[in-house]
């Protein structure tokens, strides 16, 4: 139910007079996010020792707080040690700890940015970080080193330069908008920048990336759905992390935007202690699809500073997929990916289920551990692929300006590149060569 009795009382440590109008409006929520310890505790009735609170204040000096009532109103004060939504929303003093391995900017955002705004990693699309804030400070935050820093929203001159940019690379079919949540903008402003893009013809869709229906779900107004619904095909990720998380309020903001007919995703991120379960994940997953939702991503933690208390093991994330592979519907089950540090993207990571292979043979296992042999075809016509298109038998119809220009593995793959290894820049066996051969 929205606006229950705890709820209510809650608000009411805050404002004397509220109303469920007042709850439910999202600037409401923002005005009033909790930004200290103290206010922590007076809210919840949550009580630490000095010590404890000593140790948090200096957590949030680093890593600062900020949590949404809405979110606070989903910890249950009783068990909160335990409690999913308070460790994804509260400090840690674990925070603290810098290991060895930690980086502050583990993807190389930073450094794939051409412009302000713009981290340009893949050839056909691009994050455009429309926003510097968010109303509440994920505790996992993979881009903790900026949280905080600057809270601001971008103004019309940097978006403007990153507008720029997207236009001039014919090659970008795909924006996403990230931030920060994108979503704290106001419509306005949303309204324009959209505007801006879908002006530029290349641009082919659109997605955005937010936390709101899980953080702060009466953001996902009538009027906010109305003004993004003009700019389809748009594309929305969320990022749920737990059952707990998936409330009547967060319900009824996926389902506006499910019936304006924006594709929903969702991208989580394996936690130690809030959801390195497969019963959890399982349990999420069809949660998710249930209401519309397609588990997109499932990622392993980053290497960012701070974050080592939410590491688990990639076996973890591998171990969770076997549970769901055949255990439940295909398109409940994201992709589990490792963002490679270093800026390398994206990369999935499954249990084998290649055994072996023989020359005409394929033998493979399935989630039972039933082993197969799946029989190629003895005859197959591979075409070879001069890439002249017009003389193939095979209906491309392929836009003339979409060049192929084959990247990494693929130009091992392909018939019309003629590159035969990869060699990593610093191979030490070929610079020996070179260095003999210089001598
Ligand atoms: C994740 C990401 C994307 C989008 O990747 P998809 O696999 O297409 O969802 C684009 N750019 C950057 C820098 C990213 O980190």
């Amino acid at each position: 139910m929205i606006f229950d009795k705890e709820q209510r009382e809650l608000a009411k440590k805050i404002e004397e007079d509220i109303s469920i109008s007042k709850w439910k409006n999202w600037k409401w929520h923002i005005k009033h996010s909790i930004k200290d310890i103290e206010t922590f505790e007076k809210l919840t009735s949550i009580n630490f020792t000095d010590d404890e609170r000593s140790k948090l204040e200096k957590t949030t000096e680093k890593f600062p707080l900020s949590i949404t009532p809405y979110y606070l109103s989903l910890i249950n004060p009783g068990n909160y040690q335990n409690d999913p939504i308070f460790k994804q929303a509260f400090p840690d003093p674990r925070e603290l700890i810098t290991c060895k391995y930690d980086m502050s900017d583990p993807l190389a955002e930073d450094s794939d940015s051409p412009v302000e705004l713009i981290t340009h990693r893949y050839p056909d699309r691009v994050l455009f970080h429309i926003s510097n804030v968010c109303s509440m400070y994920c505790r996992h935050c993979t881009r903790k080193r900026k949280v905080g820093d600057v809270d601001y929203i971008p103004d019309r001159e940097k978006i403007k330069t990153g507008i720029e940019y997207i236009s001039k690379n014919t090659g970008i079919r795909d924006v996403l908008l990230s931030g920060g949540d994108p979503l704290m903008l106001s419509d306005e402003n949303l309204d324009h920048i959209l505007g801006e893009l879908k002006s530029i013809s290349h641009v082919e869709i659109i997605r955005i990336g937010s936390r709101m229906p899980i953080v702060l779900p009466y953001r996902i107004t009538d009027e906010l759905v109305e003004t993004l619904r003009k700019y389809h095909p748009i594309w929305f990720n969320t990022h749920f992390n737990h059952p707990r998380e998936i409330t009547s309020s967060s319900r009824n903001a996926l389902e506006k935007l499910a019936d304006a007919g924006f594709p929903l995703g969702n991208q989580s991120v394996l936690l130690a202690d809030v959801n390195d379960c497969p019963r959890i994940m399982k349990q999420l997953v069809q949660l998710l699809v249930k209401n519309r939702v397609r588990p997109y991503y499932l990622y392993q933690c980053d290497m960012s500073e701070g974050l080592e208390h939410f590491r688990t093991p990639v076996s973890k994330g591998i171990e969770i997929m076997e549970t769901l592979r055949g255990h439940t519907s295909g398109f409940a089950i994201p992709t589990f990916v490792v963002d490679a540090p270093g800026g390398g993207g994206k990369i999935p990571i499954n249990p084998n289920y290649l055994v072996s292979w023989s020359v005409n043979k394929v033998i493979l296992r399935n989630y039972e551990g039933v082993i197969t042999s799946y029989r190629e075809p003895d005859n197959y016509n591979n075409i070879c692929c001069d890439l002249k298109c017009a003389e193939c038998d095979l209906d491309l119809n392929i836009d003339p300006a979409q060049e192929i220009v084959p990247i990494g593995l693929e130009k091992l793959l392909s018939d019309h590149d003629e590159t035969i290894s990869l060699i990593p820049e610093d191979c030490y066996r070929l610079n020996r060569r070179e260095e003999d051969n210089e001598e």
